[in-house]
């Protein structure tokens, strides 16, 4: 192939040539053809030089341009499939343009489009250019007023930012109203959502004595109270951004808006978040535990936006991770204060292990603030959020709270109304903190996870004990080389006696290659706990003996250091039945592994059921893949399972009785969310010990109950085995009443069983009549999930690739972002043997190879192929 795209480059960012200081929009809806008249109050930036005012804009038909007050005649300025320029605009000016659209042709969700009946937008990155034509770059601030007429019967409610300040009704079977954003903003936080929707409506009181009205709106057919907890999830939010940052929020409304086409998972448009149905709709019969905190994390996510992205924002795209590492770090640690800390920790130290380090180490790896792209919509990756949430984290571990919150402090007091850049986020810190941060930035120039050696020795003579510390970092595309990070290593000691406390607890700073720390009075040989509360994301490899494994998981009393030790325990002795295939008599589960869990489940030992679920859940099959190149998919799925069914049998007893003996509550609070946890926990183990003698157990759990979270426990318990009971509870769950959130549950059920026949029953899915292509979520819930499913996905006859192949073709047609996420997996060739690299390189050709193919999946399939 030597079709090449455009790149755009970090460092050729200049100023914008004209700034904009008002906007009026306005939209005069229609389900066909849409008109767009927008007014824009502009001026030439001073410090630019520049004469024609060129404006972005996408798929919209221009049907007159004005320049104060006097139609352009045609010459005076020109369109392109991307631009319009206007010829020689004097110093300041009002230009006026009037464009159509079709909101009911936009299948790629980005822009003004329909969602069900409904209209909606989404405009970050680039989908404001869809709808008019603007300066669509976040560095552009303006103040927006919005007017919008529409049919009143299909269209009862118009929404737009800010407050409402107009409303009428019209002669003719429609109704207007104008809204008023009274703060600037840049384009991308655009929204307007015109439809039928039913409402609840809360307030909140701010520490200076405001109220804010708060509104959740869910399309015309929910339920208004399946969006209670998402009302609930937002007043919680504001008093905690309240509490820890001292940030109010300012307008006198905040309204969320649930819709069920949707790319991402929520958009935080100022004063009206528009939401995937997935991060709003909460009913006892419908979501499990993980979808409450999802919702809670997502909403408050999208509010923490309103201080982190809105009122301070990015000055270029380059910049995403300032608004959105910053904002998945303090929702991280939002939810770690709703729910229990040490488990939401966990859960996000395992999201980023299986996620994002497979994007480190993968043809895309880049750094969380990269230097170039050719499609924006590329980078809003695991990298950019989650990884660029840990260099947070860091930063706060580095300087500690206090002097982190001072930080923040100095951050939006200097920057507030303004389009900054990811350096200015770490001035702020520096600044507040007298540190140094120049070595530490590496982080957002580098991409690839570091890995830490470690070595240890103690000198019985002078009690001293030496621990070795020498990092590196892979090479990845672009960056044969890295320069050793700054990053904060946190350790302890601990005395082989056994003690409620570590005799060292200490945050080393690692700066070089490497580094000896020598700690003296050390009475004996002590067994080093390292990289407690996972303090910097990385890789970190020592020769621990099983017994320290034992040791830590028994005594540690860092959550994130107790877990991982079990977590090392369980993925050796996987990896170990891995390598040494031929043994199948040998045991996968050690003894002294059973010994310590056996002492783990005595009641009262671990008194936080859900940390003690985590504790006892073997790492993913994704995750112990990563640890082997080539992948060994069977071999890896069969070992799991054998480990599985080994660690059943061998504790069946506290199995049994920890099962019989919860009986968790049908609601959703902390105490319930561990009961459900370890029960199902010992479910599934149960099953996996002997599926004859189990089943009906995990039958009767689901047949006995309406509340959704206990019926779809049990289901997880069945969802590899092969039986009646399982194919009973998957009737009653896949009929033409389930409503689309259920749907999306029981796809990705069946995406992700381990079963010989879910290839087949996907490619069933595919054709059945529940099942919508152009929706996002039902294309995540079963395509993107059965790309996670590494054993089925990889099959050896490469009737996965070519499956995933076919459908990032067919949906990259109508919508690229969707074909985006869609086309990952396949993204991956260097992690499987010759024959498989040979089918995956074939699929991702014929990929290439597609006329019209977006520049989405464009970019990311030549960059997987220019890997050698
Ligand atoms: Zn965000």
């Amino acid at each position: 192939m030597t079709e090449t795209r455009p790149v755009i480059y970090l460092q050729d960012y200049t100023e914008p040539p004209f700034l904009i200081d008002k906007v009026h929009l306005h939209f005069d809806l229609h389900e066909g053809e849409t008109r767009v008249k927008t007014l824009l109050d502009m001026r030439r930036n001073p410090l630019v030089p520049t004469a024609d005012l060129v404006l972005n804009g996408e798929k919209i038909q221009l049907y007159s341009v004005a320049l104060n007050g006097t139609v352009l005649a045609e010459q005076a300025y020109k369109v392109t499939p991307h631009t319009l320029a206007v010829y020689n605009v004097p110093d300041a000016f009002q230009l006026e343009t009037e464009v159509g659209l079709s909101a009911y042709d936009n299948t790629e969700l980005s822009g003004l489009y329909r969602s069900r009946a409904n209209f909606c937008t989404q405009c970050e990155p680039h989908g404001f250019r869809r709808i008019t034509y603007y300066l669509d770059r976040p560095d552009v601030m303006a103040c927006f007023t919005t007017s919008i007429t529409a049919r009143k019967d299909r269209y009862p409610l118009l929404l737009s930012n800010g407050n409402l300040v107009d409303e009428q009704t019209l002669s003719d079977g429609r109704h207007y109203v104008r809204w008023e954003d009274p703060s600037r903003k840049p384009a991308y936080l655009f929204a307007l959502v015109a439809g039928d929707f039913q409402s609840i409506t809360g307030e909140h009181r701010t520490p200076s004595g405001r109220i804010v009205t708060l509104k959740v709106y869910v399309e015309h057919d929910a339920d208004p109270e399946e969006g209670r907890f998402a009302l609930e999830s937002l007043q919680r939010a504001m008093r905690w951004d309240e509490v820890q940052y001292g940030r109010e929020y300012d307008l006198a409304i905040y309204m969320i808006v649930a819709v069920s086409d949707f790319n991402m998972g929520a958009m935080e448009n100022k004063g009206l978040n528009i939401f995937n149905t997935k991060y709003v709709l909460a009913r006892s019969d419908r979501v499990i535990d993980t979808d409450y905190v999802g919702i809670e994390g997502v909403v408050g996510h999208e509010y923490f936006h309103n201080w982190t992205g809105n009122r301070v924002t990015c000055r270029d795209w380059f910049q995403i991770t300032l608004k959105e590492g910053l904002t998945v770090f303090r929702d991280e640690t939002f939810t770690e204060d709703m729910t229990s800390q040490g488990v939401a920790h966990i859960d996000t130290v395992n999201g980023l292990r299986t996620q994002q380090f497979l994007e480190d180490a993968g043809p895309t790896a880049h750094p969380i603030r990269p230097a170039s792209y050719i499609e924006v919509n590329n980078f809003y990756t695991n990298t950019v959020y989650r990884k660029g949430a840990q260099v947070i984290r860091m930063i706060r571990t580095l300087i500690g709270k206090e002097a982190f919150r001072q930080g923040m402090d100095v951050y939006f007091e200097r920057h507030d109304g303004q389009a900054v850049t990811t350096d200015d986020f770490v001035a702020a810190m520096a600044d507040a903190s007298g540190r140094d941060f120049t070595q530490f930035k590496r982080w957002y120039d580098q991409a690839g996870t570091p890995v830490l050696d470690v070595s240890s020795q103690y000198d019985t003579q002078t009690k001293t004990y030496h621990l070795t510390v020498r990092q590196s970092c892979p090479a990845t595309p672009g960056q044969p080389t890295k320069l050793p990070f700054h990053l904060p290593f946190r350790i302890a000691l601990w005395a082989q006696t056994g003690a409620a406390q570590p005799i060292v607890e200490r945050t080393l700073e690692l700066t070089e290659e490497t580094h000896t720390f020598t700690f003296t009075d050390i009475q004996a040989a002590p067994i080093p706990s390292l990289l407690r509360d996972f303090s910097a994301p990385v890789i970190v490899n020592y020769p621990y003996t099983e017994d320290e494994l034992c040791f830590l998981l028994k005594h540690e009393t860092d959550p994130f250091a107790k877990w991982e030790a079990g977590q090392r325990y369980m993925t050796r002795a996987i990896l170990h039945a891995v390598d040494n295939v031929d043994e199948l008599h040998v045991r996968v589960v050690p003894t002294c592994l059973v010994e310590a869990y056996q002492h783990l489940l005595t009641p009262g030992i671990v008194t936080d059921l859900a940390f003690l679920a985590r504790l006892l859940t073997p790492p993913s099959e994704m995750y112990l893949n990563q640890q082997r190149t080539p992948m060994r998919v069977e071999k890896v799925s069969e070992c799991r399972i054998r480990f599985k069914q080994e660690l059943g049998i061998a504790l069946r007893a506290e199995w049994e009785r920890w099962y019989h003996m919860l009986k968790p509550l049908a609601v959703y609070t902390p105490a319930a969310v561990g009961e459900r946890a370890l029960r199902d926990l010992a479910l599934m183990y149960l099953v996996a010990a002997d599926a004859e003698a189990f089943r009906h157990l995990a039958y009767r759990q689901a047949e006995g109950t309406t509340y959704f979270a206990d019926r779809w426990g049990a289901m997880m318990a069945l969802r590899d085995v092969a039986c009646e009971e399982r194919l009973t509870l998957i009737k009653r769950l896949h009929t033409a009443e389930t409503p689309a959130l259920v749907l999306n549950k029981f796809f990705t059920y069946e995406a992700t069983a381990l079963l010989a026949g879910t290839y087949d029953r996907v490619k069933q899915l595919l054709k059945d009549r529940s099942f919508d292509l152009h929706n996002p979520n039902n294309v995540y819930a079963l395509l993107v999930a059965f790309g996670t499913n590494e054993t089925q996905f990889h099959h050896v006859s490469g009737r996965g690739y070519t499956l995933i192949a076919d459908y990032v073709i067919c949906v990259d047609a109508f919508n690229p972002q969707v074909a985006g996420r869609l086309v990952m997996p396949l993204l991956r060739w260097q992690r499987v043997d010759t024959a498989r690299q040979a089918m995956m390189k074939a699929a991702l050709t014929r990929i290439l190879k597609t006329a019209n193919l977006s520049s989405d999946v464009y970019e990311l399939v030549s960059k997987a192929l220019a890997v050698s």
